[in-house]
């Protein structure tokens, strides 16, 4: 098999770095009097989005606007009906929403923001950030002014993990266009950066509010069994729970590793905490893992539910539905998983 290029990939000493940038950003936040360093997370995102996709933005109409979020919304409501939605998304994603980045000149106002928050929303990639960016009631200028330091910071400390995602964008040239994930799998160095920053300040966030749930579940993702066609799993209300068919399989290794938590298999960070109750909102603690540009959104998705969580990244992506030729085994830093549950 030829080597594989892969859009990200940690090493060993991944979370040391994540964590002198995460020291050095909340340093630099406390500049501008945020409410707290959630805020302060939520001015960045507010940033870097609109440097990334701020002219689009400014340039989308209204009605696909309206047209690609309320498929945005079907598809969650009618899952069954994902594959008819999701060609139709993929056209008009492709069409309307994918452009080659330019540079966006223009001020973030409180209009703009709203017309960047209607951009996000018809991506159908940020549902679970669009409620922090509509809250957000800051100087919009200190969202502008975070993002310069956070472009001039981040490759210093997290470059060296992306270094081949234009290599690989470039082999994978055509990929996905027409497909609904069009936006998501060409996301911008700048975007991987912010997830993996934002997944470190969502970890000291809501550690303390974990540490003090009663019960713990470890969430997979389908990756990283390693017999996934054949796996024997089954449905569970939170996702799917292994039944040990094959002792190689990582999710059967994490399972008997942790057996006084809850370990779940979920096969797309959409469907995830679905069948969450009143008891789990107050009893539960999640330990999400998860590939890098879904990490902001998981952790929003579980704290919206006032679900507390910690995350842990796949090293590298390893699934044929977005990124590769075919699915290879998820791994992770079982030091890290250790130390954070
Ligand atoms: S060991 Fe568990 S997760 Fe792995 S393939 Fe079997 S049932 Fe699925």
């Amino acid at each position: 098999m030829d080597k594989i290029i892969f859009p990200y990939r940690l090493n060993n000493e991944y979370y040391t770095k994540v964590k002198i940038f995460g020291d050095e950003f909340i340093e630099f936040s406390q500049k501008f009097n945020f409410k707290n360093d959630e805020e302060a997370l939520e001015a960045l995102c507010i940033g870097v989005y609109w440097y990334l996709y701020g002219t689009t933005a400014l340039d989308l109409n209204s009605n696909i606007h309206q047209a690609l979020a309320n498929l945005a919304e079907y598809r969650i409501a009618f899952p069954e009906d994902k594959i008819f939605i999701d060609e139709l998304r993929g056209k008009l994603l492709t069409k309307f929403l994918f452009k080659p980045f330019e540079k966006n000149h223009e001020k973030l106002t409180k209009e703009n923001l709203s017309l960047l928050i209607n951009f996000l929303e018809a991506t159908g990639d940020y549902i679970d950030q669009i409620p922090h960016l509509k809250n957000f009631t800051h100087d919009l200028n200190d969202c502008i002014t975070l993002t310069k330091w956070f472009c001039e910071n981040s490759r210093n400390y997290l470059g060296e993990y992306t270094s081949n995602l234009e290599k690989y964008l470039e082999n994978n040239g055509s990929n996905h266009l027409m497909e609904e994930d069009v936006i998501f799998y060409h996301g911008h160095e700048l975007e991987y950066h912010l997830n993996m920053l934002g997944a470190e300040i969502m970890n000291r966030i809501f550690k303390d509010e974990y540490d003090s749930r009663t019960r713990k579940a470890i969430i997979l993702p389908s990756c990283m069994n390693s017999n996934n066609k054949k796996c024997k799993a089954k449905e569970d209300r939170l996702g799917h729970v292994c039944t040990f068919c094959n002792p190689k399989c990582n999710v059967y290794k994490i399972t008997k590793e942790y057996p006084q938590y809850e370990v779940y298999i979920i096969s797309h960070e959409s469907t995830a905490f679905k069948g969450a109750k009143k008891e789990d909102k107050n009893e539960l603690g999640i330990l999400g893992v998860t590939c890098v540009l879904n990490l902001i959104s998981g952790g929003w998705k579980s704290s919206n539910l006032s679900i507390p969580p910690q995350c842990v990244l796949l090293n590298h992506v390893a699934c044929r539905s977005h990124w590769l030729k075919e699915d290879i085994y998820g791994e992770i830093s079982e030091e890290e998983l250790n130390l954070k549950i």
